[in-house]
């Protein structure tokens, strides 16, 4: 694997991890299929068994054999070589046929039966599940703090019984609230077993939010959103500053058996040099957008990072977000005048996931976000004519006009 250690992002995502010659000489790498790998020797044969299972350590510069795809394959390599420059403090990534897998594989990694999980309210809605109707099966505990509550989420991190992981999500989906991750990892840090502490950095990572430089242990991304780009594949990545967190996870991933196939991984690839142009592109028109929008009569709250009003929210802003990203969502009072809205956008297509280069919007409250208890909706503030957008690449200008025209054609009723 080739590597230009002074090169920066920008320049790494495209020189390093990938060696032409090792694919005739193509510029671009090409798709390895196979699921099955023909060895040198025998010799080389055992060595690699030795290396995959732990038995023993790669060397430096070494060239172990590829074995068979569940374990790792050529395609998977490239891809998570060339994926750590993109995110500042990673030293290793693994990445997952979605970010479900992703996050599936690190908590069955880190905890044990007996463990707790102190996670930021409200996760992912699969995350969620996975904890609460899944984890707890296998004994293990969940603790949720709704974001934004630093005091609140210092107290569980430091009362937790057998803290194994400490779960960020931030921003919080869809209202935006931001966790203060240093303050968080700060804490952590202080227990005599020091819980892993996981970011899903999937709304703001890699380009606008880093932390791994902050203090936290492991990130996970639905790389199906940002990262992919398109929508139209699904992936998980994780990537961590200390390589032997990702070296545990990759056992639990040959067992599980879901690592990312050489087609996806390939497609990944060539999206990864365009993941800062397409988040710089999105996040000025998601602002162009979401603050004119706040203009608008019938908008009754918009959450936005650049429109937070509460000073401890700003504070966070500044300390961990360069840029406020793509994806806000607005109150329009009833599930009647969002639904209308719904109807009436031209633009916005009506679907679920985010970070694409199309503009997607939806209604959290019957969709992403459906089946929660009235408190919950209360405490994470998701309400009946809540809207969330992830807005993409089209001109801004033509999004503002398309929506302002679906606001004002709402009837006065609804
Ligand atoms: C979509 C999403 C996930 C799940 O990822 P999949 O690729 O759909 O498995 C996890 N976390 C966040 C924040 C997401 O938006």
């Amino acid at each position: 694997m080739v590597e230009h250690k002074a090169a920066r992002q920008a320049t790494a995502v495209l020189t390093r991890g990938f060696d032409p010659r090792l694919s005739l000489g193509s510029a671009r790498p090409a798709v390895f299929r196979s699921s099955t790998y023909v060895f040198s020797s025998p010799e080389a044969a055992e060595r690699a068994f030795d290396v995959a299972t732990g038995r023993a350590v790669e060397r430096e510069g070494e060239d172990v054999e590829l074995i068979y795809s569940r374990i790792s394959h050529p395609n998977a390599q490239i891809l998570e070589e060339q994926i750590v420059p993109l995110e500042r403090g990673a030293k290793s990534a693994l990445v997952f046929n979605s970010g479900m897998a992703a996050i599936m594989t690190a908590l069955m990694t880190f905890l044990r039966p007996g463990d707790t999980v102190v996670y930021s309210k409200p996760l992912y809605g699969g995350s969620m599940h996975l904890i609460h109707d899944y984890l707890s099966l296998f004994g293990i505990a969940g603790i949720g703090v709704p974001a934004g509550r630093s005091a609140e989420l210092d107290s569980a991190i430091r009362g937790a019984e057998n803290l194994g992981v400490v779960f960020l999500e931030t921003p919080a989906n869809p209202t935006m609230t931001m966790v203060d991750i240093r303050r968080a990892a700060a804490t952590a840090a202080e227990r005599a077993r020091r819980p892993v502490v996981m970011v899903d950095n999937t709304f703001l990572g890699p380009i606008f939010q880093h932390p791994l430089t902050l203090g936290a242990d492991l990130l996970l991304y639905s790389a199906t959103k940002f990262l992919s780009g398109f929508s139209d594949m699904l992936a998980g990545v994780a990537l961590a500053r200390d390589p032997a967190l990702i070296q545990q996870m990759r056992g639990t991933r040959i067992l599980f058996g879901n690592i990312l196939q050489p087609d996806e991984c390939w497609l990944m690839d060539g999206r990864l040099p365009t993941v800062s142009l397409r988040m710089n592109k999105q996040s000025k028109n998601g602002q162009r957008v979401a603050e004119r929008l706040a203009r608008h009569p019938r908008v009754r709250a918009m959450h936005y990072p650049t429109l937070f009003t509460d000073a401890e929210q700003i504070r966070i802003r500044e300390a961990q977000c360069d840029f406020p990203g793509s994806v806000f969502s607005f109150d329009l009072g009833t599930k009647a005048a969002a639904f209308a809205f719904l109807r009436n956008t031209k633009i916005g297509s009506n679907a679920v996931s985010l970070g694409g280069v199309e503009t997607l919007v939806c209604h959290p409250r019957t969709t992403t976000h459906s089946g929660l208890t009235p408190e919950e909706y209360a405490e994470i503030g998701i309400t009946d004519g809540l809207v969330r957008v992830s807005v993409g690449i089209e001109d801004w200008r033509d999004v503002v006009a398309d929506f302002e025209k679906a606001l004002d054609r709402i009837p006065a009723e609804a």
